[in-house]
């Protein structure tokens, strides 16, 4: 037997071990904000890569990284801790980094059916069924899908390379990093930046076994303050009313970015956008803006004197981060043009930019013949709005990368009851490994 199919032998036969890894990094809260319980989660998989071989060191992120993540605007907690991975190769070939985030979305508190935290394990899903199933089960929790799921996934190749024996070329990394969610910056943005991982190929993994990602977009948090004057609210006429003068502004947003924004589009050929994108007739990566938050006022008899709102602007991998923030200012400067007792004020909480890697690239072009090998099908590149973590690796690492994972619109990822299909789980750890062994062995 090759080493291919020795591995994928190795991933059937160790299901209980993914999910019973699985289940102990879903048992550790690690919802962001605020982001706690990152140590924990470090220490466990660190104990778990050490005892297959690797070289396991925990960093976390300095204060500077702290600042530039909005610790304080998002409220986070705790040290802003990752873990890295090596397992060392013999020498004489590429290295690879595989990177997955420690970090979960929010758990809604009201309406989950299962517990959240528990790693339940159910024959099917109520909420739909992964094109992989063949039987094998759904497991429940938060981050089950995003983004534990491929992070035990990760962990079970690993494992599987260690304990078959096989000796890799070139050094395999695996980064469990932080913060993905609210932008990670002190996450994979810390370790890459600060040169603590480096390596010739990227793979992200926090997509989907159904594509394979090239191209996100980026983002930039805002929050815009008005100031105004508080009085007696029945006589509004000497006060200036914070609310109002933010009302202003969000239709000057509105306008902003359904006329000037939504026109600005770019083209990535030979990668597609997600059908749900495409039927809103949006088929080109395109920048918007989402006024998020809005929080002003303390009750109907007083002129309120604050008003508070939090902004995310999605950019374009076109945009950078200077120019969004001067042109957000600018729209802003045309309402008070107009207004001059408008006084406010724009922070920003923190931006992570976008990403464009060619359908030609040769990993790209190489990554799609892996998973068609592992999973029967010709998978489509696509770009998505929402951005992600592999930002770092193209931008700041000079990666070729490429993202996949598990999970489609069943999993509820983000949502309550998230699961994913064990046979999905599964599927994405023989992928995992067979990049190992293409890229490195
Ligand atoms: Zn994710």
């Amino acid at each position: 037997m090759g080493d291919k199919e020795r591995l994928f032998e190795y991933v059937e036969e160790h299901r209980d071990d993914l999910i019973s890894t699985l289940r102990d990094l879903v048992r550790i809260d690690t919802q962001v904000p605020p982001g706690k319980n990152y140590e924990k989660i470090c220490g466990l998989i660190a104990d778990k890569l050490t005892a297959v071989g690797c070289d396991v060191t925990i960093h976390n992120a300095t204060e500077r990284y702290l600042t530039l993540s909005g610790v304080m605007q998002l409220g986070l907690e705790g040290p802003r801790s990752n873990v890295v991975a090596r397992l060392k190769g013999k020498g004489g070939g590429p290295s690879m980094h595989m990177s997955a985030h420690i970090d979960t979305a929010a758990i809604q508190k009201d309406g989950w059916s299962v517990d959240p935290l528990g790693g339940e394990v159910t024959k099917t899903c109520k909420y739909g069924k992964s094109i992989y199933d063949v039987g094998g089960g759904y497991i429940w929790g938060r981050g089950v899908c995003d983004d534990k799921g491929p992070l035990a996934t990760a962990i079970t190749a690993i494992t599987g390379i260690h304990e078959l024996g096989i000796k890799l070329k070139g050094d395999l990394i695996l980064t469990g990093n932080c913060d993905e969610e609210i932008g990670g910056v002190a996450g994979l943005g810390y370790l890459i930046r600060e040169g603590i991982v480096k390596a010739d190929f990227g793979l992200q993994l926090d997509g989907s076994m159904n594509m394979i990602n090239l191209a996100a977009q980026g983002r930039t948090r805002f929050m815009i303050r008005t100031i105004g004057k508080a009085y007696h609210g029945q006589m509004p006429i000497l006060g200036v009313n914070a609310i109002e003068k933010m009302s202003k502004i969000n239709v000057a947003l509105d306008n902003y970015w359904r006329n000037v924004l939504m026109k600005r589009q770019l083209a990535t050929p030979g990668i597609e956008l997600p059908s749900e994108i495409r039927e809103a007739g949006v088929d080109k990566l395109t920048a918007m803006l989402n006024i998020g938050t809005i929080k002003g006022g303390v009750q109907g008899a007083t002129v309120p004197d604050l008003c508070e709102e939090e902004v995310l602007r999605c950019m374009t991998p076109a945009e950078s981060f200077e120019d969004v923030e001067r042109e957000l200012r600018a729209v802003i400067e045309g309402v008070k043009a107009t207004d001059a007792d408008l006084r406010y004020e724009v922070e920003v909480v923190n931006s992570r930019g976008g990403y464009v890697v060619p359908s030609d690239d040769p990993f790209a072009l190489e990554a799609k013949k892996i998973m068609k090998e592992v999973t029967g099908k010709d998978l489509p590149f696509v770009g998505n709005l929402g951005s992600t973590d592999m930002n770092y690796q193209v931008v700041d690492g000079k990666m070729p990368s490429v993202n996949i994972g598990v999970g489609e619109t069943y999993t509820n990822y983000h949502k309550r009851d998230e699961s994913v299909s064990i046979d999905e789980l599964a599927l994405c750890s023989k992928a995992v490994a067979l990049f190992a062994l293409r890229k490195l062995a």
